[in-house]
């Protein structure tokens, strides 16, 4: 059995090193040429911990190969799983046309059945319209099956996840369908979960917009701790404790990004407009987590009053550490607002500044990259946490005071003990924490 995997981006690598790695024969492709050509000399185009080495191995043993052309790979394969993204529109609902394209591509190059698996993150009722795309733009009577196997990675832990799934959710409408996915995934038989179709593509967007749900509600709760004498990281422990709540994603901060988090809470509460399900309980979930931004950006105005040339280290610009993936990160609209104050940014992270110089590029003395923290904070007036990489928590906060200019932190992910930062010296903020 040979599998196609269309789309090479963070969960399509992954996704074929993934499978290559498990024993399938795989072949992935991508319409931008130089992913396929990194793949193919065993580069990685995104940093992702322990892609590269897994991805050496199984071009070298034969199990993983790259193919520009698309028609090509979809022939040659017997399962297609299409991992292409699925942006958010203006109007908060997915874009759907890429999926849509890469459809009708396989529809027109049916030789032989086919069982096209949707991996991408899409709305509950996509694999009808699938369905709808390869029927009419099918040249010949080829039998086809059309699956759902959402994927659950977090990047950053992307490889691990995805050898290591806590659940398989298959979504299938026939039996061979079933048994072939049960067979790619026979490594996990114990944790496949299989229902009908809009059940597994419902299940993605539920748990994303579920763990979206709990990180606003935390913050909510931190904006309170800061009215009050409680203390957040000690609500969160407390409440984490009872098993019925668990203790994951209740880490108070700047708030979620990411690829996946932002789109697919606003694509949930579209399909529930919809369908007639009133999902303003998200659109509450998403105003909180806008909130977060402007409140650590007032938390800086707190510290330094006017942020007009004032020199600023900004810590983290990926959307959450062990990745160089910046899309919708809490960075890019913190480093807007200070921008729009007039502030001097010195900006470092250990995986991303490369992607997000092509965002805000370098213009001393507004914006400078640094090689390291240290130099970031060098005559800073304050130095911003905004990703909380461990290399952050490992800092020497007292090399740090003694290279700042006024020895300020306003802390956006806890990292630090506010007792400690004080006897060291520095004036110190953190959310939802006195
Ligand atoms: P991505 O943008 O990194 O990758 C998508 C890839 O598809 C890109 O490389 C793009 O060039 C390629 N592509 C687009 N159209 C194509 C076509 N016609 N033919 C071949 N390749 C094509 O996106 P991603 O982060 O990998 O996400 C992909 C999907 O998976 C999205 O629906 C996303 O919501 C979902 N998802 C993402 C994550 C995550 O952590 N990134 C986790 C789970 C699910």
């Amino acid at each position: 059995m040979k599998i196609g995997v269309i789309g090479t981006g963070y969960v399509g690598l992954v996704t074929a090193v993934g499978l290559a790695d498990m024993g399938h024969r795989v072949l992935g492709t991508d319409i931008v040429a130089e992913k396929i050509d990194k793949a193919s000399q065993g580069i990685c185009h995104i940093y992702e911990p322990g892609l590269e080495e897994l991805l050496k191995k199984n071009l070298k043993n034969g199990n993983l190969s790259f193919h520009h052309n698309l028609d090509e790979t979809i022939i040659a394969s017997d399962v297609l799983f299409v991992c292409v993204n699925t942006p958010q529109r203006e109007d908060g609902s997915a874009d759907m046309s890429y999926v849509e394209g890469v459809s009708r591509r396989i529809a027109e190059n049916l030789n032989s059945y086919k069982l096209v698996v949707e991996k991408s993150t899409v709305p509950v009722k996509t694999s009808m319209w699938i369905k709808k795309v390869l029927t009419l733009y099918k040249k010949n009577d080829t039998s086809f099956d059309v699956a759902s196997n959402p994927e659950f990675l977090r990047e950053g832990s992307a490889v691990y996840d995805f050898l290591n799934p806590d659940r398989i959710i298959i979504g299938v409408e026939t039996e061979r369908a079933k048994d072939i996915l049960i067979r790619i995934y026979d490594k996990f038989r114990d944790r496949i979960l299989v229902t009908n179709i809009d059940t597994a593509e419902l299940i993605k967007h539920a748990s994303n917009s579920f763990l979206a749900t709990k990180i606003s509600f935390i913050n909510l709760i931190s904006e309170l701790c800061e009215k009050t004498e409680a203390d957040v990281e000690l609500v969160a422990k407390g409440m984490g404790l009872d098993p019925r709540i668990g203790p994951h994603f209740l880490r108070a901060g700047l708030g979620y990004g990411g690829s996946c988090f932002p789109k697919d809470v606003r694509a949930l509460t579209r399909i529930g407009e919809d369908l007639g399900v009133d999902f303003s309980l998200l659109k509450e979930v998403d105003r909180i987590n806008t909130r977060c931004i402007r409140v650590f950006v007032e938390k800086v105005k707190k510290a330094l009053w006017i942020l007009k040339d004032k020199k600023i280290a900004v810590l983290g610009l990926s959307f959450k550490p062990e990745t160089d993936d910046i899309r919708n990160a809490p960075s890019i609209h913190v480093i807007e607002e200070l921008q729009r104050e007039g502030a001097h940014l010195c900006l470092y992270d250990p995986k991303a500044m490369d992607k997000m110089k092509r965002l805000f590029p370098e213009k001393s003395p507004q914006v400078i990259y640094s090689s390291s923290p240290y130099e970031a904070v060098q005559g800073a007036n304050a130095m911003l946490i905004v990703t909380e990489w461990h290399e952050f928590k490992e800092l020497n906060l007292e090399k740090v005071k003694k290279s700042m200019a006024n020895p300020i932190i306003i802390d956006g992910r806890n990292l630090y003990n506010p007792e400690k930062a004080r006897e060291l010296g520095f004036e110190y903020y953190s959310i939802g924490r006195k």
